[in-house]
């Protein structure tokens, strides 16, 4: 498998620009071509001698992704890609339109290892993790195919797809880098959201960078008991020790924290199930961490059994957090009819 140029960071750029015996100028005009211009041909670089672009050409590939397809919901607010790797194996992401901006949901890794009993993605466990520039080329081919010439842009990125970012710590930093690189694609770091099912040291890891990017993490369930049936990393990763880990994250980042809760009928969605999130919430907000609260209508994923809460369950578990004063939202679905739950279609296409 040949690397991927769009894995290189700046400094990357200048190091295999003076392996080749160039100036340090080509690594400069190599970064600008990957994710400046964001060309898609190494033969388009025209300004690099032609001896080097044979050379890349050798040792790299620019686009480390194909386009296999494309399935556009009814009301064309959002669009689910699959695409396949060098090796053969498939990705998924989705665009949706919001009145905020475009966004892009990318995955991080193709499947994923930690097991929550909901999700499709974590079926047939981990493959691998995608490089940098395989998590990059998810956007820069989307904002291709998506607006062409047109100069339109997607602002926010969700690291939400398949994967769990922090058990691919390195290649998410990296990609972090490289999109909200001056001198690249520029993205601001206040559009990018990075959701984790919890692990402790990738939330800290994060907060020492003191970026603000925001932190979403799906608890899913508001005592270890309850969550651990549902998401086995609870029994190596206790709230307790999440939570710490979050509080932590607002206090060095300033950025608000946000908690996913997926509604699955007659598991997480009762009464007290709500009092007790509100509890902890509350408790979260008296240590100086405010949370907001999105919840999720579940996906049901073919293989798994599990079902969403009905439309009133849902409104009376809002109605107890918003009577203690918390911050809630139900997530607008956008993508259900075009298979948009983390890892579905990968799993309908390649079965
Ligand atoms: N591993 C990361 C990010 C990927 S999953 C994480 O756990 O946060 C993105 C979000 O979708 C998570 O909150 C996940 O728990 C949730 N999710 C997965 N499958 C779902 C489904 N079928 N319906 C609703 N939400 C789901």
């Amino acid at each position: 498998m040949k690397r991927d140029l769009r894995s290189l960071s700046e400094d990357d750029c200048f190091a295999i620009v003076k392996a080749m015996n160039e100036k340090p100028f080509r690594g400069k005009q190599l970064f600008e071509w990957i994710h400046r211009k964001r060309v898609c041909d190494i033969d388009r670089m025209t300004n690099l001698p032609l001896e080097m672009r044979e050379k890349l050409k050798e040792e790299y590939i620019l686009d480390p992704l194909r386009h296999q397809y494309k399935q556009v919901s009814d009301d064309r607010n959002a669009e689910k890609y699959l695409f396949s790797l060098q090796d053969g194996e498939c990705i998924e992401c989705v665009w949706m339109r919001y009145k905020a901006g475009d966004s892009l949901c990318v995955s991080s890794q193709v499947g994923c290892r930690m097991g929550c009993s909901f999700c499709a993605s974590t079926i047939d466990g981990l493959t691998r993790n995608l490089t940098p520039g395989e998590i990059i080329s998810q956007v820069y081919d989307v904002e291709a195919e998506h607006y062409g010439e047109s100069g339109g842009h997607i602002s926010h990125i969700i690291v939400m797809g398949m994967g769990e970012p922090f058990d691919n710590y390195d290649n998410l930093l990296s990609f972090i880098r490289i999109i909200t690189s001056e001198k690249g694609r520029n993205l601001s770091a206040r559009g990018i959201s990075v959701s984790t099912c919890g692990l402790e040291y990738g939330i800290r890891k994060l907060a020492d960078e003191r970026l603000p990017i925001t932190l979403a993490l799906s608890l899913h369930a508001p005592d270890d008991e309850l969550r651990r049936k549902i998401m086995p990393i609870t029994a190596s990763h206790p709230l307790s020790e999440v939570l710490d880990a979050c509080r932590e994250y607002f206090s060095k980042t300033g950025r608000r924290i946000t908690w996913e809760y997926s509604m699955i009928q007659g598991v997480n969605d009762h009464a007290s199930h709500a009092e007790k999130l509100a509890a902890l919430a509350l408790k979260m907000r008296d240590s100086g961490c405010p949370v907001h609260i999105n919840l999720i209508p579940l996906n049901p994923v073919k293989e798994r059994i599990y079902g969403r809460s009905g439309e009133k369950t849902i409104v009376i578990f809002k109605k107890i957090l918003e009577k203690y004063g918390i911050n809630v939202t139900i997530r607008r679905e956008m993508g259900s009819g075009i298979d948009a739950a983390c890892g579905q279609l990968r799993k309908k296409m390649i079965g």
